[in-house]
């Protein structure tokens, strides 16, 4: 375990997460050996149910379990239970959260490569990388233009469906040339994706406000918002760090099997599309 957990922290080692941020190993024996790891965005009870059947000795997941303190695991917690079920089955639960927001590669280089854009720099560079290369969100160029609304189709097609789909603010029939993308929340990075210069941007969990002062300055900068699955945005990570474990277990010959969730723990199940009106003009007959 300790040697695998010390890949880990290589790729995405603590001291980079945000002061907030609470990432590591949180359950584990670091003598237990390891032959199967699962990766997942949610340490949530389906996904440790997974692992459980899986069999799988540790469990990385890109969301923290306990991001505050705690005064208890007690099983009748839904964390606590988490805790006692990974315990009780040997599982050792592994987190990288903002420390893989920001590596190189990170989860936005994973959110870019499952749209196919070429990522040209971080959105917002982290001062302590020389090369430029981490940081949080990318910028990204297109083979081709495509409108925001086949920009839209393509993040609807390529990343795992969810009931919400991508919600665009701005002209559909824009030309997007180049896109910011950010993992997760974004609407803290709007004044990072302004700077850019790009014609969209692509994250999740935008609120009203936000965008709706967002939009209002678009004479300034004429940019779309999309709007995905906060999870859907994420998921890509766990196929990108899955293959990164992947190549340093062939290079060290530990034999690691090693799987990706596909359990969508996006917490919105359904979506119903509006067929009200606010159209008052024309009176019901
Ligand atoms: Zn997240």
């Amino acid at each position: 375990m300790s040697e695998v957990i010390a890949a880990l922290e290589n790729l995405w080692p603590a001291e980079r997460a945000e002061s907030w941020d609470a990432v590591g190993t949180v359950v584990g024996e670091p003598d237990q050996e390891v032959t199967r790891v699962l990766f997942a965005v949610d340490p949530v009870r389906e996904i440790v149910d997974e692992a459980v059947k899986l069999d799988a000795d540790l469990l990385v997941t890109h969301h923290p379990l306990y991001l505050r303190g705690t005064t208890t695991v007690a099983a009748s917690t839904f964390k606590g239970r988490v805790v006692h079920t990974l315990i009780k089955n040997d599982i050792a639960l592994h987190v990288a959260h903002t420390n893989a927001d920001t590596a190189d590669p990170g989860v936005s280089d994973a959110l870019a490569g499952a749209l196919d854009l070429r990522v040209v720099r971080p959105l917002v560079p982290d001062a302590t990388d020389p090369e430029g290369r981490r940081g949080l969100g990318r910028v990204c160029e297109l083979d081709r233009p495509l409108t925001v609304r086949e920009l839209a189709a393509r993040a609807a097609g390529r990343l795992p469906a969810t009931a919400q789909g991508i919600r665009v603010a701005g002209d559909p029939d824009a030309l997007v040339r180049t896109v910011a993308v950010s993992g997760g929340s974004g609407d803290s990075l709007f004044d990072h994706v302004r700077a850019a210069g790009v014609d969209a941007f692509l994250t999740a969990d935008l609120r009203h406000h936000p965008v709706s002062e967002f939009v209002a300055d678009r004479a300034q900068s004429p940019l779309a918002l999309l709007d995905a699955a906060h999870w859907a945005t994420e998921w890509p990570w766990c196929e990108l760090a899955a293959a990164q474990l992947d190549e340093i277990s062939d290079r060290h010959g530990w034999g690691l099997r090693v799987h990706v969730s596909r359990t969508v723990t996006d917490p919105w199940t359904a979506h119903a599309a509006s067929t009200a009106t606010t159209d008052t003009s024309g009176a019901p007959n």
